[in-house]
């Protein structure tokens, strides 16, 4: 079978928007999660001013989507507010995991007692929701699920019924938590639940959960994954969007609105239509395994009209990522023909002029193929070589990337 697992990652990605930590802490705090203050600072002045207004205890933490900035080095703990810059100092340009920190939170200090873990997701494969759950939070819990699965509680959230109080308890007994904290962690279980699909998050979780010294619980790191298929409803979300860390080459797609998606290979790909181009993807992987792994290295769908301009502007968006090595063109001709097809492809390639410099594989199939493959032999363009199936067309575009 054709590996389609990666693509289907790849989608699931592009349709999800994690949060930065401190997004998840004021969403957490407007649904009644209890977390404690934070402030951003993205240079060490604000992260003094900040700290010196939320006063005592504070803990600076980088803001990047990945977790172990503790490890890295990107949380301190801070006494006062030239501490907080000190450390501030320190983490502002941190390379953690290959995030480069330029934003910061300052946090209120917690005097931890205790750190659990807490979340709830979508169980895609099972169609249902899944909270996993321990006593025994704070570390990595990929390493706890695989060192100590026991310790990991699995409890299936039937997505009708939700988390009501009584599954809240039933999480906590199965984390293993003692009697007299079930109750009290179970009505933030509830709470977290709550933002959960209040906010149609595909992803809550709460790593470390901690019990503090006087006896509350608290979210002390909040991760939150939102569906973006639902961002229809939920208008709030387009601004927790990192306009910033966004690809530059998708800005230039979305500029031109063009349905493009950064991934990391070598194949250039434009096709007509979602479900081809995502095919276009798994067969150019495949056959990238007989050149070494060569790799599909976007996905871009012109859609039914396949102008020159929008050819040309896809065209020259995929040219402009510097891995690419080689174009896959993989067009059906339905509404929009192949002939219409081959004179964008023509035009845009004289549009681009010497800005098209890499080897372009086109495959043409349906609605007037043969005017479409008659255009493009007539213009004959040196980077340009036809491929007679989608099969061919892959393996000659993974050839070429492959050079
Ligand atoms: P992560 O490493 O990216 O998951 O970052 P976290 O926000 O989870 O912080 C890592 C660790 O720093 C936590 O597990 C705590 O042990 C510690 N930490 C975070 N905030 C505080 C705090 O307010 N007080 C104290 N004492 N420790 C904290
Ligand atoms: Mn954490």
């Amino acid at each position: 079978m054709r590996q389609s697992a990666p693509t289907f990652t790849t989608f699931v990605d592009w349709m999800t928007v994690d949060l930065y930590e401190y997004q998840a802490r004021d969403m957490f705090e407007k649904h009644g999660v209890p977390v404690l203050q934070g402030i951003v600072a993205d240079t060490p002045e604000e992260a003094r001013a900040a700290a010196a207004t939320i006063g005592g205890l504070t803990v600076v933490k980088a803001q990047v989507k990945t977790g172990g900035r503790g490890k890295a080095g990107g949380v301190k703990v801070a006494k006062t507010p030239d501490d907080a810059f000190e450390a501030a100092k320190a983490i502002l340009g941190l390379d953690i995991k290959g995030h480069v920190v330029k934003r910061l939170m300052v946090a209120e200090g917690a005097a931890i007692a205790q750190e659990y873990y807490f979340s709830v997701l979508l169980d895609r494969a099972n169609r249902s929701y899944l909270s996993l759950c321990s006593f025994e939070g704070g570390m990595d819990i990929e390493q706890l699920a695989v060192e100590r699965p026991d310790a990991l509680a699995r409890v299936e959230v039937n997505p009708t019924e939700g988390i009501t109080l009584a599954k809240a308890k039933e999480i906590a007994v199965a984390a293993k938590f003692p009697a007299e904290l079930v109750d009290k962690v179970a009505e933030v279980f509830v709470l977290l639940y709550g933002v959960y699909t209040a906010e149609d998050a595909t992803l809550v979780e709460v790593n470390p959960l901690v019990l503090t010294e006087d006896g509350r619980i608290l979210a002390l790191d909040g991760k939150v994954t939102l569906d973006a298929n639902a961002e229809f409803r939920q208008p709030e979300h387009a601004a927790l969007e990192d306009k910033a860390a966004a690809d530059p080459l998708e800005a230039k797609a979305k500029e031109h609105d063009l349905n493009y998606v950064k991934l990391d290979g070598e194949v250039g790909i434009i096709g007509n239509g979602a479900g081809l181009v995502m095919s276009t993807l798994d067969v150019v992987a495949y056959a990238g395994e007989n050149y070494g792994g060569v790799k599909p290295a976007n996905f871009l769908d012109i859609g039914g009209g396949a102008s020159a301009d929008v050819m040309a502007a896809g065209l020259s968006v995929i040219l402009g990522d510097p891995q690419v090595k080689s174009v896959f063109v993989n067009v059906f001709g339905g509404i929009t023909a192949c002939d219409a097809v081959a004179n964008g492809i023509v035009a845009a390639l004289d549009m681009l002029g010497d800005a098209a410099t890499k080897p372009l594989v086109v495959r043409l199939d349906g609605n007037s193929v043969d005017k479409g493959r008659e255009i493009l032999a007539a213009r004959n363009h040196p980077l340009v070589t036809l491929a007679t199936t989608m099969d061919d067309g892959a393996d000659r575009a993974a050839a070429l990337a492959a050079k």
